[in-house]
């Protein structure tokens, strides 16, 4: 399963989208050296290339065991852990006062983008000590800040989030898992956890746990959880390692995809933990680690969907059948216009999906460091709307990306030895984890749209029709075009988001009817955006054919059913709605 990074979409999206010279620039990132860039990319790629890509079918095969001493790593894993431990890849946009690089987010995820496109089952255990640092860092007290981060952000040790239980799925206030004090400031934890990912692993002597669980005296539902951190072995105050705590793997799921990427049954019998944050306020800080992880499992879909790409245009490039007019012989499928499609339809999600993930870390950078507060709370407002498009667009387009990728090799993608089929059967946990694209779109709909009364969506639009404006003057073929098909695009969003937040005010249940629907146009018109924007930034550069092409044929191929999608949108919740009580299927 060769992969190799596309170094040149990536440094121009982190160029382009996610202007790393504008974050340079707020003065938060005093170690970033524009000059690194290049370096650090390819020095990833080398990671991705030679250590984790040809892991990726070994661990498909193998999968992670667990045997009577706990959870054992597929074949290699352990070893390339230890190089991405040396590499000091985990701290690269983690502060330096903690042993990170602080280097700007967006340049981070350029990084893992890479690392899950080679090995996504490998990429999900840094993944989740993503969310558990982030967790520790906004919540936790100086003392757990001192214990934990320095050796979660150097990757000696890893993390792992504890919140599903059998009962509660998307409804994470539905769990019961217990905490009770044991008079000394630590709890007693004890219940089951399903579907925790790398929640445990011989790569590293401790994993931290982050364990949402219930106080006794907590109130119902999701205002009476608290969040715990629960370390494998107890830190002694020298930093040496102690005693064993009391939780376990007792099981491990099969899964049709990512198979070297341990999905544990977590037992705990009265584990010793303490409290991060403020007691009952678990559901806060619980946020702050999913929304780390909702962009970074988007990602995981811009990486598989690349990895798709590569396979599928190496493999068109390769098998030859058919033949075209004037040509002797059969030719490589590369050369018929319907593999085109299907490989332009890829290349253009890819990228699209790339800037939208970029974009949302670069406003979350903003977000955070820019020295204007009044630039802060309109990148905040960004990241707050970014984040559910990169999770559930990216997502989504990932499944449509790796789906063509086994098309694109016939009868030998249904094949179970093909990169295509493990990385369509890799790419299918996407939409699901970390909140389903279903609760992104309701978030969208509801939390994003409805408590702003859609001003952060209005500054998008306004944004975009900027964009389509310029876009008009530029005396080159193809961006009339481009600038009108935005434009009509940019409409189609306005009206939608005008629909939406008319019926959530007055008709919720239609609102969220068409949710999924609005989720998918909004990020459409946002990619769109993002790859006409892109084009239009590359006029003078080497890479010019390359983004008009894509911008193009996006615009063409998804942008022009902009206008439909907005009437199927509120068609298809007008029958929902008017139909609610009469499915013959929910009786
Ligand atoms: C491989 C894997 C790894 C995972 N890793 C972790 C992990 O590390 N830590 C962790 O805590 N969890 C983890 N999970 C759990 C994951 O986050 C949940 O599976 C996910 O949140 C969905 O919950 P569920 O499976 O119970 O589905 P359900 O909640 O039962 O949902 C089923 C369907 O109903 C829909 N639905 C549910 N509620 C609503 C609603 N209110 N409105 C509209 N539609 C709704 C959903 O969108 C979905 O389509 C993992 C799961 C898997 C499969």
């Amino acid at each position: 399963m060769p992969y190799d990074a596309p170094l040149s979409q990536i440094t121009h999206t982190l160029s382009r989208i996610a202007r790393l010279d504008e974050l340079a620039a707020t003065g938060a990132f005093p170690s970033f050296d524009p000059e690194l860039v290049a370096p650090i990319l390819e020095e990833a790629n080398k990671l991705a290339r030679d250590v984790l890509a040809p892991l990726n079918p070994i661990g498909h095969k193998s999968g992670a065991k667990l045997t009577d001493t706990g959870v054992v790593a597929a074949p290699g894993l352990s070893d390339a852990y230890r190089k991405f431990v040396e590499g000091g890849w985990m701290g690269l946009a983690f502060p330096e006062r903690f042993g990170g690089q602080g280097l700007p987010k967006p340049l981070a995820l350029a990084v893992f983008e890479m690392i899950h496109g080679a090995n996504m089952a490998f990429g999900l255990c840094p993944l989740l000590s993503f969310g558990a640092i982030e967790a520790i860092l906004a919540h936790g007290t100086d003392e757990q800040k001192e214990t934990y981060l320095p050796r979660l952000i150097s990757g000696e040790w890893t993390g792992a989030m504890n919140l599903t239980e059998p009962q509660a799925g998307s409804d994470v206030g539905a769990l019961t898992t217990k905490a009770v004090p044991n008079g000394d400031g630590s709890y007693a934890i004890t219940g089951q956890k399903i579907f925790i990912t790398w929640g445990d692993h011989d790569m590293t002597p401790n994993i931290i746990q982050l364990v949402l669980a219930r106080l006794p005296d907590a109130p119902a539902g999701s205002k009476g959880i608290s969040l715990f951190v629960v370390p494998k072995f107890f830190v002694n105050a020298d930093g040496s390692l102690g005693e064993r705590n009391t939780f376990r793997c007792i099981g491990l799921e099969h899964k049709m995809g990512i198979h070297a990427s341990p999905t544990c049954v977590m037992e705990y019998t009265h584990a010793k933990g303490w409290l991060v944050g403020e007691p009952n306020k678990g559901l806060a800080a619980m946020f702050t680690m999913m929304n780390s992880a909702r962009l970074n499992v988007g990602l995981e879909g811009v990486a598989i969907g690349e990895a798709a790409l590569q396979a599928a245009v190496a493999y068109a490039k390769e098998r030859r059948q058919g033949s075209i007019p004037g040509e002797k012989g059969s030719v490589p499928i590369i050369r018929h216009p319907d593999v085109q499609r299907m490989l332009l339809t890829m290349a253009a999600h890819v990228q699209a999906a790339r800037a939208i993930c970029y974009a949302c870390g670069a406003a979350a950078d903003l977000a955070e460091h820019h020295p204007s507060e009044a630039i802060r709370r309109s990148a905040k407002a960004r990241e707050d709307l970014l984040t559910p498009l990169a999770k559930g667009w990216s997502t989504d387009r990932a499944i449509d990306v790796t789906n063509l990728g086994v098309q694109i090799h016939g009868g030998m993608g249904f094949m179970g030895e093909t990169a295509a089929a493990q990385y369509y059967l890799d790419a299918r946990i996407t939409p699901i984890y970390e909140g389903t694209n279903g609760i992104q779109a309701i978030d969208l709909a509801s939390r994003k749209l409805a408590t702003d009364g859609g001003a952060a969506m209005k500054a998008m639009i306004a944004e975009i029709r900027d964009n389509a404006r310029e876009l008009a003057g530029v005396n080159e073929p193809g961006f009339l075009h481009l600038s009108q098909s935005l434009d009509q695009a940019a409409d189609a969003l306005d009206a939608a988001t005008d629909y939406m937040l008319a019926e959530m005010r007055t008709n919720r249940d239609k609102g969220l009817a068409a949710a999924t629907a609005y989720l998918r146009l909004a990020g459409d018109v946002v990619g769109g955006h993002f790859l006409a924007r892109s084009a239009y930034q590359a006029r003078e550069a080497a890479d010019s054919e390359a983004a008009l092409i894509l911008a193009s044929y996006f615009a063409g191929d998804t942008l022009a059913r902009a206008q439909g999608a907005v009437r199927a949108l509120s068609e298809g919740a007008e029958t929902v709605s008017a139909a609610a009580g009469a499915l013959w299927f929910a009786g």
